[in-house]
């Protein structure tokens, strides 16, 4: 490829709405350009990244047992209605009508699509496993597109789904596509941590989600530095943090006047924060919800969404708050409410605490579990913290932030009984099949590679998924000389299907060298009129910086094939 005939617009002026370095970059150095909110044109050097995590993406799948095949974007409505996700998918979903006023979506996911296609042709165990993927556009409408590829509405998403007979054949297929990303991530030179994730209602360990480790990453996660264990924090488990005993004080109302949260009401009471319960409400599709946690706890809204089985869980308002019999700012959990009262677990193991009175400017304080709350249930409801202890070995955990790029999921037969999914097993008898979803962010992988990968000069792609693997600079493209040595080693290398770039543009030796750094190739080829009068040319590697000298005259290429092997 020549530099003057590569579209690859760079830019001086990086929008302000791209926040993070992987968004800046990729406009900087004429990887993308934005079409609406979350919504990309791809160019030249992108798609090619792109293709080769594909590539990656595709060779694991095939070698894990997958086939490819390529679903339609535009979904009939009749599969999510009959799914019963037609109506809980909600806003992120881009609906449209046909010009007979039927419905469809532009596909978020495959699992109606895919199960309505397997049932009709899987019927016997002997078909079985089935395991089915592809790499194609999604659709989301999310409610916070950001961060450029990180979070679009439309993305490039792998997504393999696998039919079983049994849950002991899903446990191969669930193991076969772990093992497959992780080897897949690994040859993306990405840093990352399989962590336990959340599987929703569907409960169990049945989910992990694949974490690139950094900074700007959306997720929060906690891992054991003694341990192998690592989490999301939406799905870690915590054991109540258990207290010594005392005896049981009386319970007293107090003025606490115009302090509403529970930092103000303990500095105002003298007491410890861990002495205290505090008091969280939500409006869920199964009512209204007080969640009581220790005050200097804070509560994990997917457990209490998990613990209630509810479709949705938002913040209440203070009406509601009223409706339910108490005050916002002073809810506890003594005497009845017109809600559901949720205990964690840590609150009911507490002594003598202070918790709201339920009227305005009133605690109490010494209030017991046992003796003085009314409530339905007692459940793990808290967020992990920092020094919590590891559910695995005790040990104190630390968090850090990730971007998930993949996550694989054990649907059991969620699916395959809503749609109606059936096999005949060995004894001729019906079973729903078992299924299991697999997914990759293809875009998303992308631009974490570049979040762990770059420097204050532009990207730096590893040679794995690199757009091209050299450019070659001639430093002044007037000197006859140097375009002649430029032009052979370009040539050698095309011939060994080296991907190069020669920047034939005429411009400035330091124009060039900017943009080449911006652009991240692996390795720069600058031939310049000093160093041929020495005999060489300059290989210089981008990530450090280090500079192998080539003699002129001799074979570029196997130089080049090795200093690429070995970066
Ligand atoms: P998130 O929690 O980040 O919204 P998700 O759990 O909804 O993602 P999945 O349904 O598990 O996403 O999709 C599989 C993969 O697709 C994710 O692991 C992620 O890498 C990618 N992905 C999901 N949503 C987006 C998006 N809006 N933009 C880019 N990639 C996405
Ligand atoms: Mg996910």
């Amino acid at each position: 490829m020549l530099a003057s005939n590569l579209y690859a617009p760079t830019l001086r002026e990086v929008p302000a709405e791209a926040e993070i370095i992987s968004h800046k970059l990729m406009l900087r150095a004429g990887f993308m350009r934005k079409s609406a909110t979350g919504i990309y044109t791809y160019l030249p050097l992108a798609w090619k990244v792109l293709k080769k995590i594909e590539n990656i993406v595709r060779e694991e799948m095939d070698n894990a047992g997958g086939q490819e095949l390529l679903m339609p974007i535009i979904q009939p409505a009749e599969m999510w209605q009959e799914s019963g996700r037609w109506n809980v998918y909600g806003d992120e979903m881009f609906r449209l009508q046909d010009r007979h006023g039927r419905f469809f979506c532009l596909g978020p996911t495959h699992e109606e699509m895919i199960t309505t296609l397997v049932r009709g042709e899987v019927r016997s165990y002997r078909q079985l496993p089935v395991r089915l993927y592809q790499i194609q556009n999604k659709y989301r409408d999310e409610r916070r597109p950001r961060f450029g590829l990180m979070r679009g509405r439309e993305f490039i998403m792998k997504d393999l789904y696998s039919f079983d007979k049994d849950e002991a054949g899903l446990d191969i297929s669930y193991k076969s596509m772990y093992d497959a990303y992780t080897r897949i991530f690994t040859r993306c030179n990405l840093k990352f941590r399989p962590v336990e994730a959340d599987s929703g209602a569907i409960g169990g360990s049945g989910s992990h989600e694949f974490m690139a480790l950094a900074d700007s990453g959306e997720a929060e996660i906690v891992y054991c530095p003694s341990c192998d264990y690592a989490g999301n924090v939406e799905k870690a488990e915590l054991k109540p943090i258990v207290l010594a005993e005392e005896a049981l004080a009386e319970l007293e109302i107090v003025d606490t006047p115009d302090a509403k949260t529970i930092a103000a009401v303990c500095e105002y009471l003298n007491a410890p924060v861990e002495k205290s319960v505090k008091a969280v409400v939500y409006n869920s599709d199964k009512g209204l919800v007080i969640v009581l946690v220790r005050g200097d706890h804070e509560v994990n809204e997917i457990k209490v969404q998990n613990h209630l089985g509810a479709l949705f869980l938002e913040m209440a308002n203070e009406e509601a708050i009223q409706a339910a019999g108490t005050v916002a700012g002073f809810i506890g959990g003594v005497g009845k409410k017109q809600a559901y009262v949720l205990l964690d677990s840590t609150v009911a193991k507490m002594y003598n605490v202070i918790c709201g009175a339920d009227q305005l400017d009133k605690h109490y304080i010494n209030a017991n579990i046992a003796r003085d709350f009314t409530y339905d249930a007692i459940a793990d409801v808290r967020l992990i913290q920092e020094n919590d202890p590891c559910p695995i070995c005790g040990e104190a955990v630390k968090k850090a932030r990730g971007i998930e790029v993949g996550q694989v999921f054990k649907l059991f037969t969620k699916y395959s009984k809503a749609l109606k999914a059936t096999f005949l097993n060995e004894n001729g008898k019906e079973l729903p099949m078992v299924m299991g979803c697999y997914g990759i962010g293809v875009t998303r992988t992308m631009s974490a590679v570049i979040e762990q990968s770059y420097d204050e000069d532009g990207i730096i792609w590893p040679v794995a998924i690199a757009p091209y693997h050299v450019v070659i600079i001639p430093a002044n493209t007037k000197d006859e000389k140097v375009m002649e040595v430029a032009q052979e080693v370009y040539a050698q290398l095309q011939q060994g299907k080296v991907e190069v770039v020669l920047d034939d543009r005429n411009e400035r030796a330091g124009v060039k060298f900017k943009d080449a750094d911006l652009i991240g190739y692996p390795l720069r080829i600058t031939v310049g009129a000093k160093t041929l009068e020495q005999g060489c040319v300059e290989a210089r590697i981008r990530k450090n910086g280090s500079v192998v000298n080539l003699e002129v005259g001799k074979a570029y290429l196997p130089a080049v094939q090795e200093i690429l092997k070995n970066l």
